[in-house]
């Protein structure tokens, strides 16, 4: 008797990616850009999944998928606890990454609802810059975005000047509301917009804008405490909210 046996579909090879340009924004916060590597197509609001010495790590991506390389949007988590983004934090301009070939994710632009309420802290807003930049280069229309972006610093935001001129350029499409969680530090000094966590002001902003469960969509991305707030008062007033956990607190 012969027995057949079936074959296992060969694991996709990790394709490599240079690093481009890398850009300190704070001691922990950075922004790369690196090689998109051939074939390599994903939608606004996927995630990559990029290494190094073997160490993966999933990365939303703050481009679209028309721009020419990946940027990304990374926070340094600290030695004992952090593993990967301590060694990106030795890399720069010409250093390699590895990178599976296929974006994952979806957490993406829900078309069907006229509204989006897009909640953030700080790196939460990657897919949010990258719906945006994607819709606007595909000509949409019919759809208003609403974003808030929380930190606890002013200098966390780093697309709030991005967020800002779409704001001011294209008031039908876009809102933008950044607060700090922290006003009375000197770091904040000057500060004179909203204060206070994100999910703290998420219902005061739904009502000012008008928004309903039926037609709008709140999406919730970065800080797992915030997600778990913005759901335990918004699902109550029927809103549904979609998330994206960048880690689980312990
Ligand atoms: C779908 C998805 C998209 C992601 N997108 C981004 C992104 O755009 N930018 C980004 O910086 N990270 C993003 N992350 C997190 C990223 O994958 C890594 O977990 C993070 O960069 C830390 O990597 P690490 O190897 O240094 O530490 P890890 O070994 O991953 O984590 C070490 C410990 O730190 C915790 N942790 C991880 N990240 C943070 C954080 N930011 N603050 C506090 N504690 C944390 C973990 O839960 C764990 O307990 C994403 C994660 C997922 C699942």
């Amino acid at each position: 008797m012969t027995t057949i046996r079936r074959r296992r579909p060969p694991k996709p090879k990790l394709a490599e990616s240079r690093i481009i340009e890398r850009r300190d924004i704070t001691d922990d916060l950075m922004l790369m850009w690196i090689e998109k590597p051939e074939g390599f197509s994903f939608k606004a609001g996927q995630y990559c999944t990029i290494g190094r010495d073997g160490i993966e790590r999933a990365y939303s991506i703050v481009s679209a998928p028309h721009e020419e390389t990946l940027e990304l949007f990374v926070e340094l988590v600290p030695l004992p606890d952090g593993v990967l983004t301590p060694l990106l934090w030795e890399l720069g301009p010409g250093d390699v990454l590895s990178i599976r070939p296929r974006a994952k994710g979806i957490f993406t632009f829900k078309p069907k609802y006229p509204n989006h309420l897009l909640v953030s802290t700080v790196t939460g807003v990657v897919p949010y810059v990258s719906y945006l930049r994607d819709y606007l280069h595909r000509k949409a229309s019919g759809h208003r975005f609403y974003v808030l972006m929380g930190a606890s610093y002013a200098d966390e935001f780093v697309y709030d000047e991005e967020l800002k001129r779409l704001a001011s350029d294209l008031p039908d499409l876009v809102s933008f509301v950044p607060t700090i969680s922290r006003p009375d530090e000197e770091r904040n000094d000057g500060w004179s917009g909203e204060k206070g966590r994100v999910n703290t002001i998420v219902e005061k902003y739904a009502e000012k804008y008008g928004l309903s469960p039926e037609d709008t969509l709140v999406y919730a991305c970065g800080h797992p405490g915030m997600i778990e707030e913005v759901k335990d008062r918004m699902a109550p007033r029927g809103f549904t909210v979609e998330e994206e956990r960048f880690w689980k607190e312990d």
